[in-house]
């Protein structure tokens, strides 16, 4: 007969009392079955298991949320989003170029505080006419959508 020493309980045991496991190269859990199940039982690995579901959970609202989010954003302004994809394709087909300075304030490369490059495409004769845009650092692009929505 077989046998094999459990890493944690040191004993010698018969193979069969190893569960199978594929991972391993004797294909054989290094725990015995008794050490398993004593595992299984402890409240650290309940805490474990707990902790896991409890990440797994908040991640799936929070892809959910932003999912939710975005569909939301969408279906309240159609149009901005379309030309907001038809000014994307125009850059990547080159016709239509993003310059690296605002034609308001003159500030070349604008950047957020994380490093993105803070250039936008102000639709400033309505998003019918998704190709003519304004190119706005994202500071003024704000100042000029407050200002119309106050007027
Ligand atoms: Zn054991
Ligand atoms: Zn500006
Ligand atoms: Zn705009």
């Amino acid at each position: 007969m077989k046998t094999k020493v459990c890493t944690k309980c040191h004993k010698r045991r018969l193979v069969s009392r190893f569960r199978e496991h594929y991972r391993t190269p004797d294909h054989l859990n290094s725990w015995c079955k008794n050490c398993e199940s004593v595992y299984q039982k402890s409240p650290a690995r309940k805490k474990a298991s707990n902790e896991l579901k409890k990440r797994i959970r908040h991640k799936t609202n929070y892809r959910e949320a932003a999912i939710r989010g975005s569909n939301k954003h969408r279906a309240k302004y159609p149009e901005k989003s379309k030309a907001r994809i038809k000014v994307q394709y125009a850059i990547r087909n080159g016709k239509l170029e993003r310059p690296n300075k605002c034609s308001k304030c003159g500030q070349v490369n604008p950047r957020y505080q994380d490093g993105r490059l803070g250039i936008h495409a102000h639709h400033h004769n309505g998003y019918k006419k998704a190709l003519d845009v304004k190119w706005l650092c994202y500071i003024c692009h704000r100042k000029e959508h407050l200002q119309r929505e106050v007027k």
